[in-house]
């Protein structure tokens, strides 16, 4: 069953400038973002501009801007957070573990031997999210 997507997701109204957003890269097919609830500093969303749910419902072509987007931001972040490592997420579905229904990858960076936080549900601090994207759009 293909279930029809919902323009009113806060992803969505990001992209049609309804809500703000901590852009990190824009180009005419891609947005990326601080995560808004980062489970590492530096935690970072990549989205395509075109509609789409999931990993199974998204156009090929839309899908391989979007990955080769993950990949520019995944080294960007990789620098900007002298991170040991980058580890890339992406839920398809409730039942996937995914929350926002417009289809996206984090990518957060790693450091050897710490955790990544749990799901606090603690929004971070705006200036701190700003000041974490200028960094990463320094070397983007
Ligand atoms: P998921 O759908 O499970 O892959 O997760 C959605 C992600 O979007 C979570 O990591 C949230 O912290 C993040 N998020 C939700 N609302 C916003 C927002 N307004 N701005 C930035 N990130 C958000």
């Amino acid at each position: 069953m293909t279930v029809a997507y919902d323009n009113q997701n806060i992803f969505a109204r990001i992209l049609r400038g309804e809500l703000p957003c901590t852009k990190v890269y824009e180009d005419d097919d891609i947005l990326a973002f601080m995560d808004i609830m980062p489970r590492a500093d530096g935690h970072t969303l990549v989205i395509p501009k075109m509609p789409a749910r999931t990993l199974i419902d998204i156009q090929p072509e839309t899908l391989s801007k979007l990955i080769l987007a993950t990949q520019k931001i995944a080294k960007a972040v990789k620098i900007a957070m002298r991170a040991d490592g980058i580890t890339v997420h992406q839920f398809n579905e409730s039942a996937g573990g995914q929350v926002v229904p417009h289809i996206h990858f984090h990518v957060i960076p790693r450091f050897e031997d710490v955790e990544l936080k749990g799901h606090t549900g603690k929004m971070a601090d705006a200036a701190i999210l700003a000041e974490l994207a200028e960094r990463i759009k320094a070397v983007v």
